[in-house]
C-alpha cells in the first residue's frame, strides 16, 4: 500500500484542474488537486506559480491517463461553433445556441 501522489497531468488553468478532478472522481479515482494558493482573493500571481497539477494514486494512472487523453481530444473538437439558426458565435461548451436556443449542429 501506497500513498504516494503521482503528477499525471498539468491543467492550463485551476478551473481545468478542478474540472479534470471532478471528472476522474467521477471515474471513482481518487484524485488530489492541491489547493489553488491564489485561492481567497490574493490574485495577480504569475501563472507559472499557480498550482494546475493533478495527482492520482500510481495504481490509477493507466486509467486515469485513458480519461485524461478523452478530454484532451473531446476538447479538441470543442471548438467555437456558429448557430444555423441566427449565426451567432457560440463557445465549444454550449450544446444550444445562446441566443436563439437552437441545438448545436451535429458534427462527424
Ligand atoms: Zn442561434
Amino acid at each position: 500500500m501506497s500513498d504516494q501522489w503521482i503528477k499525471i497531468y498539468r491543467a492550463s488553468s485551476p478551473i481545468e484542474a478542478e474540472l479534470l478532478g471532478g471528472l476522474l472522481r467521477a471515474e471513482g479515482i481518487q484524485v488530489h488537486v492541491p489547493n489553488n494558493p491564489s485561492a481567497g482573493g490574493v490574485g495577480e500571481l504569475p501563472a507559472d506559480a499557480i498550482e494546475t497539477a493533478i495527482y492520482v494514486m500510481p495504481d490509477a494512472s493507466d486509467a486515469a491517463k485513458q480519461i485524461l487523453n478523452l478530454y484532451e481530444q473531446n476538447s479538441a473538437n470543442n471548438a467555437e461553433w456558429y448557430c444555423s439558426g441566427c449565426g451567432e458565435l457560440n463557445p465549444g461548451s454550449f450544446e444550444e445556441c445562446w441566443q436563439c436556443q437552437k441545438e448545436r449542429p451535429i458534427k462527424d
